[in-house]
């Protein structure tokens, strides 16, 4: 998969992103990672990039010619390259067809104003080969350039940052590992927190007893079936305490409800 970030601090991204797994995944071919400085595309002698909202207001505002051509050439060469490929030829994603702009092109507009992301869509966005995402800065972006090139307006909470590329960061880092290679199969085949909308149960590495507190014997026991009941168990207790909006979304054998009932009936 390859990722290509349009932003104004290449640097902060890349130095983010080249470490531990994520690194490792780059140099082994399993993904790219691209950022391409905006201020490249600035069309004034000083490489200024923003300018004062019309209407007034604090603040300034990411011009829209800049961001336009820094993402045209990332579509362009994104669409030579499709275009040389074999894969190209099949048009496996033969619904999206690119604009000369590359307008069609998945990218995300990293905004305190979008869909709040989650493992759904990093699940959905993984399968891409291609993702651009879009950082903004200042006051945000001039709105026509997004309405042009933009697909998808990707929030990561609640609150609002100085930058798109700390959620950019995060994005990448949080798709990368769905990407087939970039962990190791037997750990990307393990349960993880948001499958089955369940929170991962509590995990113990050795000692057996550390300050006191002991391992739970059946984690000793060596018997697999019961190993997996109890962390399943727990899995549906911790969501309980600490999500229970996801625990609502999920779906409990009838078995699985009888058990929760009576541990509530014992526990409240
Ligand atoms: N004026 C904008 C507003 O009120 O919606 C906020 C602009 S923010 C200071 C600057 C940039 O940071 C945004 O353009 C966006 O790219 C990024 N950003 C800030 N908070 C974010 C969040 N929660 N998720 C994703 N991107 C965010």
């Amino acid at each position: 998969m390859n990722f290509h970030i349009l932003t104004l601090f290449p640097e902060m991204v890349m130095n983010g992103l080249n470490t531990s797994i994520i690194g490792r995944a780059v140099n082994a071919g399993h993904l790219s990672i691209e950022a391409v400085n905006i201020r490249d595309y600035a069309f004034n002698k000083h490489q200024s990039v923003d300018d004062y909202p019309y209407g007034g207001g604090a603040g300034m505002l990411m011009q829209a010619e800049p961001v336009y051509l820094a993402h045209k050439a990332v579509a362009e060469m994104i669409q030579t390259r499709m275009r040389g490929s074999a894969q190209c030829e099949a048009q496996p994603s033969g619904e999206r067809e690119n604009s000369p702009t590359g307008s069609r092109l998945r990218t995300v507009y990293l905004s305190p104003q979008g869909q709040v992301f989650n493992q759904k869509m990093a699940e959905e966005l993984a399968r891409e080969e291609d993702l651009i995402l879009l950082c903004g800065h200042y006051e945000g972006i001039d709105e026509r350039v997004l309405e042009e090139i933009v697909t998808d307006y990707v929030s990561i909470g609640d609150y609002v940052l100085t930058g798109g590329e700390l959620p950019a960061m995060v994005m990448v880092d949080a798709i990368s590992r769905l990407v087939p290679g970039v962990l190791h199969n037997d750990v990307s085949a393990e349960f993880e927190s948001f499958q089955d909308n369940l929170l991962e149960y509590p995990q113990y590495s050795r000692p057996e007893e550390w300050h006191g507190r002991k391992v739970p014997p059946v984690l000793l026991s060596g018997h697999h079936a019961n190993i997996e009941k109890w962390r399943r168990e727990q899995s549906i207790i911790r969501t309980y305490e600490r999500r229970p909006d996801l625990l609502e979304k999920c779906e409990l054998t009838e078995k699985e409800k009888k058990w929760f009932r009576e541990w509530l009936e014992e526990n409240m």
